[in-house]
């Protein structure tokens, strides 16, 4: 028979949700402004109920949660119970935004969908295998242990998914290919995936550093926190929102997609063309450090909003890297093609390839594997 699985994404103000029938989706739809003033929806339960009167949930085999911070417990999917829940909310300091809003998909779903398996699929278990290194901030050992600073990663669903897909697009086994992997969204991460494993990545114990993104810094000098405290004035809650809301493109240019962005540059305006250098440009030194550390690559993969459909990005962010065997075949870059395709020339060292991701149906997809190891 066939497998169902409904799968759900809460955030922190919308539920995303897809049913599958195999591969298949035959229902899918995304709730937003839960709990906003003047919405209807009052709180996830609500937009749930709601999502679910809509559904036909019968013979449903599974439902599939992602839950975006699983700490240093969780390595892989898991088949959500009581005490898999009260893990997740003793990691609500790690994720304050994200880990009650999938506790509260869970919790309705346990309620309407009694019987039907629930497992929680982690958006930090795929880069449980970092290496001690790559995962260690250099300070005080002893209060990193007590609060648990490290390096989580994000994104890791669409990472796995992507350099397994990679694979397939080059014809090599992933167990044997060394990628790195970009997923540029609205939030925007980079991964080093060796033989199917994450060995480094670049957001951390939140999803706050590394890359620039929409309305994100990525990356900047901790002291600038001191600075904005103690010269600026701001309070802790300003300067998170400032990094977090009002950084990124955003925060460069006015805009935060970078479709507005790449108009704004052709238009001429020097303050969006910054931020497109540097926002490139903080790619192209991740792929740098990751080259360094893997020593050999075999594979870079762009997915999600930017890295799937701008090939400006692109172009830029792989520039000049033709002494490492990385080019980008311009014809293959600018082609409107939507679907996995390879953008580097003919014969190149490395595999420069386009993926779509496809987080849900990875979530189905693990959420299954799940219930077949029991
Ligand atoms: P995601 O988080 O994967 O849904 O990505 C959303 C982001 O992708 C948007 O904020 C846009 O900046 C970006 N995006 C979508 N389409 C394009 C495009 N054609 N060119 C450049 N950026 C795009």
């Amino acid at each position: 028979m066939t497998a169902r699985v409904l799968v759900l994404n809460c955030g922190s103000s919308s539920v995303k949700y897809r049913l599958f029938s195999g591969e298949r989706t035959v229902a899918s739809g995304l709730v937003e402004k839960i709990g906003e003033a003047g919405s209807e929806v009052t709180d996830h339960a609500a937009a749930l109920r709601h999502v679910m009167s809509t559904l036909d949930l019968g013979q449903l085999t599974a439902v599939g949660h992602r839950v975006v911070h699983g700490g240093k417990r969780f390595s892989e999917p898991t088949l959500i119970d009581d005490d898999v829940i009260a893990a997740v909310r003793a990691l609500t300091p790690l994720a304050p935004l994200h880990n009650p809003a999938n506790l509260a998909g869970i919790e309705v779903a346990r309620e309407l969908l009694p019987g039907v398996p629930q497992v929680a699929i982690f958006d930090t278990a795929f880069h449980r295998t970092l290496p001690d290194f790559a995962a260690t901030y250099a300070i005080d050992a002893a209060v990193a242990e007590e609060f648990g600073i490290h390096r989580y990663g994000f994104h890791g669903t669409s990472h796995a998914y992507v350099a397994r897909r990679t694979g397939e697009v080059v014809g090599r086994p992933a167990a044997d290919l060394n990628v790195i992997t970009l997923h540029l969204g609205n939030g925007a991460s980079a991964c080093a995936v060796t033989g199917g494993r994450s060995v480094a990545t670049s957001m951390g114990l939140s999803p706050l550093p590394g890359l620039v993104m929409g309305t994100r810094s990525g990356d900047i000098d901790p002291s600038i926190v001191f600075h904005l405290v103690r010269v600026a004035g701001m309070t802790l809650d300003e300067v998170d929102d400032l990094l977090n809301k009002r950084s990124g493109l955003l925060g460069l240019s006015g805009a935060n997609d970078m479709r507005e962005v790449i108009a704004r540059c052709e238009a001429g305006d020097p303050a969006a063309m910054l931020a497109f250098e540097v926002y490139c440009q903080r790619i192209k030194s991740t792929v740098g450090a990751y080259y360094a550390q893997l020593g050999r690559v075999d594979a870079i993969t762009f997915t999600a909003g930017v890295g799937e459909n701008s090939a400006p990005v692109r172009a830029a962010a792989l520039a000049g890297l033709g002494r490492l065997g990385i080019t980008v075949d311009p014809a293959a870059n600018d082609a409107a093609e939507r679907g996995e395709r390879i953008i580097s020339p003919p014969g190149a060292e490395v595999a420069v390839c386009v993926i779509p991701t496809e987080e849900e149906l990875e979530i189905a997809t693990q959420s299954l594997a799940c219930l077949d190891r029991g």
